[in-house]
Parts: structure tokens; C-alpha cells; sequence
């Protein structure tokens, strides 16, 4: 476990000392100026940059509206987590190659997440919207379908998200706010549907046959996927 649930979510336990009790190491974000928000304005475009220079620290930012959520299913739309839900901001953070050498620099890339998080959402507060975290542990939402309507990446053959650049090799995390920020396009053409993914997982019947509950986390399909470009340990997914 390495500070971001599964798919996503910090879960704070990022500091080095054991135990995760102490503060991060990775210099803070520098807030931008706080000026007057223009809903109407420029203001859901230059808050939507702001956004994501403070969280650069990850490999994918993107931002989805509320209309992107029209067709959600009913038991996973993110007005369930929040009601006044304008915005939902996707972040992702590429796996790293397990090994030694890389363990320290592991700690610093979750120190500078956990920064990044927290300086958007002191960004937005300061400005009186509302902000609720979401990691892969809230099961009212669908993080990989949150990230696809926020144009990082296209729904896989196992349901999770696959991106242009790590394949299936991204863990997924997001915030959920009131500030009507300017959404992403949405991504084309990212899956070769090949359907390795699914050819390789354990549970899954077929393609899209596979309740995100029933994956055992065993990262095959993620080793499969032609995208994904890191080789994948035996229980890094976890
Ligand atoms: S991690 Fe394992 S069980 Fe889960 S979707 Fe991938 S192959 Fe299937
Ligand atoms: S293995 Fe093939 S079908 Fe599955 S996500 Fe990767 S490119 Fe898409």
C-alpha cells in the first residue's frame, strides 16, 4: 500500500516515519492570488488551470461537468457523495516499477500527491466552494467512469480505465466540487479493444463482463494490456 487506495484516494499515510503520523516532506503548492471567481467569465477556464497547475504532481488531471453525468446509472451518479456537484476533478498517478531504488522515490511522488490534493482543495474553499474527496474505497461511484467523463482515458475490457500513455497502470483518485470549472474533451481511439484485458483476468466472462467488486486485484489484465508499459510485479495492484 503506498498512500493511494487501489485505484486512487490518498489515505494519508504518507509520512516516513512508520506509523504515517508525521507530515509530509514535499514543499507545499504555492497558492495563485485569490481574485474575484466569474462564473460567467473566464472564471470556470482559469480556475480549471489553476486547478491543474496545483495538481502537476500527477501523471493525468482532467475535469468533467455535471452534464457529463446525465446518462450515469442511477446508484453510481456522484449527486448521491454530493448534491451540488458542478464539477468532478479526475487525477491519476502512474505506477512505478517495483524495486529498491525506486521505494524512496515512491515516498516523495505520494508526499508531492498528498500536497497537490490538499492545495486544490484550499484553492477552492478559499474561494467558498465546496469540496469532497473521493478514493477507490467509495463505492457510490465509479472512479474509472468518473475518469473517462473526464477525458483521461476510455473504459477497458475489465471496466477500469485505460490510458493513451500507462495502459492500465494508474491508480485513481477525485474530487468532487460545487466550482463549475471547464471540462476536458473526452478521449478517443485510446483502447485497441484487443481484449488481452479480458482474455488475461481470472473473473471476467468476456469483455465488460466483470462487476469492478469481483476483481481480485491480481493485476493481470493490467500486464496484458499492450498499453501499459512498466512490468507489472506480482501484488503490486494491491
Ligand atoms: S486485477 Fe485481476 S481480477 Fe481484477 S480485473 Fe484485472 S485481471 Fe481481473
Ligand atoms: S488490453 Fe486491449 S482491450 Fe484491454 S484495455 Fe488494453 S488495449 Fe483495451
Amino acid at each position: 500500500m503506498n498512500g493511494l487506495d487501489p485505484e486512487g484516494g490518498c489515505t494519508g499515510n504518507c509520512g516516513p516515519q512508520s506509523g504515517g503520523t508525521s507530515a509530509c516532506t514535499a514543499p507545499a503548492v504555492p497558492l495563485p492570488s485569490a481574485g474575484p471567481f466569474q462564473p460567467d467569465g473566464e472564471g470556470p477556464a482559469r480556475m480549471a488551470a489553476d486547478i491543474k497547475r496545483l495538481m502537476a504532481a500527477f501523471d493525468a488531471v482532467g475535469i468533467a461537468s455535471r452534464e457529463r453525468f446525465d446518462d450515469a446509472p442511477e446508484q453510481f451518479h456522484p449527486r448521491h457523495l454530493m448534491p451540488g456537484f458542478k464539477s468532478a476533478i479526475v487525477f491519476g498517478q502512474k505506477w512505478e516499477e517495483a524495486s529498491k531504488e525506486t521505494a524512496g522515490g515512491r515516498f516523495h511522488i505520494i508526499a508531492e500527491n498528498v500536497n497537490a490534493i490538499d492545495a486544490a482543495t484550499r484553492h477552492l474553499t478559499a474561494r467558498g466552494f465546496g469540496v469532497l474527496p473521493v478514493s477507490a474505497r467509495t463505492k457510490e461511484v465509479s472512479l474509472p467512469r468518473m475518469g473517462e467523463r473526464a477525458g483521461l482515458g476510455e473504459i477497458s475490457g475489465v471496466n477500469s480505465l485505460v490510458f493513451e500513455e500507462y495502459g492500465l497502470a494508474v491508480k485513481l483518485g477525485a474530487l468532487l466540487t460545487d466550482a463549475p470549472l471547464r471540462p476536458d474533451p473526452l478521449a478517443t481511439g485510446v483502447c485497441l479493444k484487443c481484449w488481452a484485458c479480458s482474455d488475461a483476468c481470472p473473473v471476467a466472462k468476456g469483455p465488460f463482463q466483470l462487476e469492478r467488486s469481483e476483481c481480485k486485484s491480481c493485476g493481470k489484465c493490467v500486464e496484458a494490456c499492450p498499453l501499459t508499459r512498466i512490468k507489472v510485479t506480482e501484488g503490486q495492484h494491491d
